[in-house]
C-alpha cells in the first residue's frame, strides 16, 4: 500500500479582494520528508502555509493533512501540527522556561522544559527573558516551541532569514534532526543553497503557481539535460565554505 500524503492541496485559490494571491496550486507533502516551498518575495508561500495551517481562510480548492479536511477539522488538525510563530508572539519579560510551560498548559501535554532547550542549544538560556536572546536564539527558540505538543508535522516560514552561515547551518542539523525524529517538516525560504542540502522535495511557486516540483536533484539534472552550463567553472568550493572554513562550525552570539 502507497502511504496516504500527509498534507494533500488541490486547486487552491486564495484571493484578496480582486487580487489573485494564490493561483489554483495542487501538491501533496510526503509523510518523513522535509518540503520545501521556494519563491521569491509575494510569490504566495506564507498565504499557502497559513491556509493549511487553519489559520487563513481560503477561496476556494480543498486540502488535506494527515487524512482530515480543513474544512471540517480545523481543532482536530491544530492538534497535530506545530507552528512557528512569529516572534513578537512571545512575552518578552518571561524566561524561557515560563514561555515553555505556558506552552505546555496550553497544549495540555508534557515536556521537561530543560531537554528542549538543549535540542535547540539554549539550554543555558532557561532563565534567560525572551527579550534579551538575540535574533538566532529567538529562531531557535521559536522551533522549540514547535515542538511541545510532538506535532508530526512542523511549519517553518523562513527560519533561517538574517541568520549569520554558521547559525544557518546549525538550524539546518535541528531541522533535519527533526525529520530524522519521523516528523514531517514543511518550509519556506529564498535561500537556494539551503533548499538544495536540506529539502528531501521542493516546490517552486511565482505568482501563486507551482511552476516545478521534484528533489533538488533532478530539477538540477532537468536544467542540464536541456543543455545549460554555467558560464563560471564551478569550483569545488565556495566563498561560504570559506568563510566557515576560516571561522568554525561553532554557535556564534547570533
Ligand atoms: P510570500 O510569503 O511568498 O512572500 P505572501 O503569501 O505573503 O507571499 O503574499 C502573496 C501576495 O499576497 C503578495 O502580493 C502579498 O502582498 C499579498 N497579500 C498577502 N497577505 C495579504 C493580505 N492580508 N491582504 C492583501 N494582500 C495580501
Ligand atoms: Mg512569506
Amino acid at each position: 500500500m502507497i502511504p496516504a500524503p500527509i498534507i494533500s492541496v488541490k486547486n487552491l485559490v486564495k484571493k484578496y479582494g480582486e487580487f489573485t494571491a494564490v493561483n489554483g496550486i495542487s501538491f501533496e507533502v510526503n509523510r518523513g520528508e522535509i518540503f520545501g516551498l521556494l519563491g521569491p518575495n509575494g510569490a504566495g508561500k506564507s498565504t499557502t502555509l497559513e491556509i493549511i495551517e487553519t489559520l487563513r481562510e481560503k477561496t476556494s480548492g480543498e486540502v488535506w493533512v494527515n487524512g482530515l479536511n480543513i474544512d471540517e477539522s480545523t481543532e482536530a488538525i491544530k492538534k497535530i501540527i506545530g507552528v512557528q510563530l512569529q516572534t513578537a508572539g512571545f512575552y518578552p519579560n518571561l524566561t524561557l522556561t515560563e514561555l515553555i510551560q505556558l506552552f505546555v498548559g496550553l497544549y495540555q501535554t508534557q515536556v521537561d522544559p530543560q531537554s528542549l532547550l538543549k535540542k535547540v542549544n539554549l539550554e543555558d538560556k532557561a532563565n534567560a527573558k525572551y527579550k534579551q536572546l538575540s535574533g538566532g536564539q529567538k529562531q531557535r527558540f521559536s522551533i522549540a516551541t514547535t515542538l511541545i505538543n510532538q506535532p508530526i508535522l512542523v511549519f517553518l516560514d523562513e527560519p533561517t532569514t538574517g541568520l549569520d552561515p554558521q547559525a544557518r547551518r546549525n538550524l539546518w542539523d535541528l531541522i533535519k534532526e527533526i525529520r530524522d525524529n519521523g516528523t514531517t517538516v514543511i518550509i519556506t525560504t529564498h535561500y537556494m543553497d539551503e533548499a538544495e542540502v536540506l529539502c528531501d522535495r521542493v516546490a517552486i511557486i511565482d505568482s501563486g503557481e507551482i511552476i516545478a516540483i521534484n528533489t533538488p536533484n533532478a530539477l538540477i539534472d532537468e536544467l542540464v539535460a536541456t543543455g545549460f552550463e554555467k558560464v563560471k567553472e564551478v569550483k569545488k568550493a565556495n566563498l561560504e565554505d570559506v568563510f566557515i572554513h576560516r571561522t568554525g562550525k561553532a554557535w556564534r552570539e547570533d
